[in-house]
């Protein structure tokens, strides 16, 4: 089976050292990327860690596609212990990173301890360099890359970064890379920010052997440069209006579910503000929105359909412009434009603003720096609904994605169990919804196919291959890749999700976390169906004897 090749490296940066450690046998079981990370994190983060203890862990992973020529694979997988959610998150970025962290001859990244200083760490095929940098402290991510270009001559696709919000610990902080890219969902920028690190760049000519079969490597490369699909020119906004036609876009803080001024804030106006093509490394499709408004002046990358949600119709905000400067103030402050944008949001419903975009985005500064509203907004909307008096339209503690789930019930069924919490990418459902594929109505017999979605989306963030690339790289194409047949790949999918729950189970999660903020239709009966068709016990737990150890401990 085709895996990633080369060594876990420990980066301890609380007495700066670095430690490289043979993982051949978790790489061979486990291929790389997301099930690799997951692996590693449930051995080695202790079932009591703080999330901003030194005791926690990130990992940053690569799968084997990430040496190759083949479009949707310029991803990398990130894996932790949230302090949004209080348990095991995976998050996905793009961007051009993962060609020259490949490049420094690692499989994995892991960041342990904890510095007492601001730190830049520098991971080449030579070795590790810290670099103390006060100067860095409270530097956006732009200016953080300006450093690593000035003092390292390195560009954004050789770093990430944390903005204001992971130092100030924001449980929504995300890590960028590319100055753009987020690993968004479930506080990593935190992580980082609690470890003191502001960066780590990656860069070197030492990327292990891996041979990638061609065909399908090529096949699929051209088919993406040949698409026609809407997607290429409007990226994820292109279904703004079909997704509010269908009455799942959530307006007005869940208050309603289609917003009046959708043709305001989706495809068509992100399209008319693109002013030039962006991608992630190697990948012909080319989804990727750099946009400007010529009269504002504002330019950023995106937003992507979730931030017109977050901060468009969720805010009552309905002009494009006003969601691309939220968008650019997210990216450069170093935040998760869903949990920001909808936690903004309960903040407009308190104070009976909707449709303020001024007064969104100076809340949305005062979050990134903890200051005044925004210390109590940063904790999220799990933490702060009751002091804001609106209702907690969260679960697991993670702010909802748009694709209501009160319309399409097997995403609500899917929120309602991911190990992550709200997040949409954690199972296809809503596409299989809005395709007609499934019924959305009713929740009842859906949860095997829940199962294989969450197994699925486990592996392709493990393969890397991008979630928008499955019309390309089919489940064929994927047994091909990976010289393995599609049941072998999918219980490594199956794997990783155990291991998530287990996880968190150990932390005390169960039963009584999956669940909703709002009612759909048989979701008790629905929810012992999943946990019948997961091996679960009736309570949500993963039994001890369902999981096997596939990594080395960290003693
Ligand atoms: S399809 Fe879009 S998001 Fe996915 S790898 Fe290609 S450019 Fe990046």
């Amino acid at each position: 089976m085709l895996h990633a090749e080369g060594p876990l490296l420990t980066v301890d940066v609380g007495d700066r050292t670095a430690t490289e450690t043979t993982i051949d046998e978790t790489l061979e079981t486990a291929v790389g990327g997301r099930a690799v990370a997951t692996a590693l994190a449930h051995e080695r983060i202790p079932f009591d860690a703080d999330p901003f203890g030194p005791e926690n862990r990130a990992y940053l992973a690569a799968g084997p596609l990430q040496q190759s020529s083949m479009s949707f694979t310029g991803r990398m997988n990130m894996t932790g212990l949230s302090p949004l959610t209080d348990g095991l998150v995976s998050t996905n970025a793009g961007g051009y990173l993962s060609r020259n962290f490949v490049g420094t001859g690692i499989s994995v990244l892991e960041l342990a301890g904890e510095s007492d200083e601001l730190l830049a760490v520098h991971v080449t095929d030579q070795g590790v360099e810290f670099e103390e940098v006060p100067e860095l402290e409270g530097a956006t991510v732009p200016e953080t890359s300006d450093y690593a270009a000035e003092h390292h001559d390195l560009g954004p696709d050789n770093c990430i970064a944390i903005g204001p919000a992971g130092e100030n610990r924001v449980r929504f902080a995300s890590v960028m890379t590319f100055d753009s890219r987020a690993f968004g969902r479930g506080g990593l920028g935190a992580v980082l920010g609690s470890k003191n690190v502001k960066c780590v760049t990656f860069q070197g000519d030492s990327a292990p052997p891996v041979e990638i079969p061609d065909p399908p490597e090529m096949d699929v490369h051209r088919e993406a440069a040949q698409s026609d699909d809407r997607m290429r020119r409007q990226g994820t906004t292109g279904g703004t209006e079909f997704i509010n036609d269908n009455f799942s876009l959530p307006t007005r803080y869940f208050r309603e579910y289609e917003f009046e001024d959708a043709d305001g804030i989706g495809g068509n106006a992100v399209e008319e503000k693109k002013y030039k093509k962006g991608a992630c490394s190697a990948c012909a499709y080319a989804c990727k929105l750099p946009t400007r408004d010529e009269e504002s002046g504002v330019e950023t990358e995106g937003p992507e359909f979730e931030t017109v949600y977050a901060f468009g119709s969720s805010q009552g905000v309905g002009d494009i412009v006003d969601v691309m400067k939220a968008n650019e103030l997210c990216d450069s402050l170093g935040m998760d434009t869903i949990s920001a944008g909808v936690t903004v949001a309960a903040y407009l419903d308190s104070v009976d603003e909707f449709g303020n975009a001024e007064l969104a985005r100076e809340v949305t500064e005062q979050i990134a720096f903890r200051e005044g509203i925004g210390d109590t907004l940063a904790d999220g909307v799990d933490r702060c609904h009751d002091e804001l008096g609106v209702d907690n339209y969260t679960v697991k503690g993670m702010e909802f994605a748009a694709h209501d789930g009160r319309v399409l019930h097997g995403q609500g069924l899917s929120y309602a169990l991911a190990n992550r919490g709200a997040d949409h990418m954690y199972a296809g459902m809503l596409s299989l919804e809005y395709s007609g594929e499934l019924d959305p109505d009713g929740t009842l017999g859906k949860a095997e196919r829940l199962v294989q979605e969450e197994n699925a989306s486990a592996f392709r963030d493990t393969g890397i291959v991008c979630a928008f690339g499955s019309d390309y790289v089919t489940d064929e194409r994927l047994e091909t890749l990976f010289d393995a047949d599609y049941e072998t790949l999918m219980e490594i999918g199956a794997r990783t999700v155990r291991l998530e729950r287990h996880f968190n189970n150990q932390r005390g999660f169960d039963r009584s976390d999956d669940g909703l903020p709002y009612e759909i239709p048989d979701l008790g009966a629905a929810i012992e169906e999943y946990y019948e068709a997961r091996g679960l016990t009736d309570d949500g737990v993963v039994p001890d004897a369902a999981v096997e150890s596939i990594a080395p401990s960290a003693d």
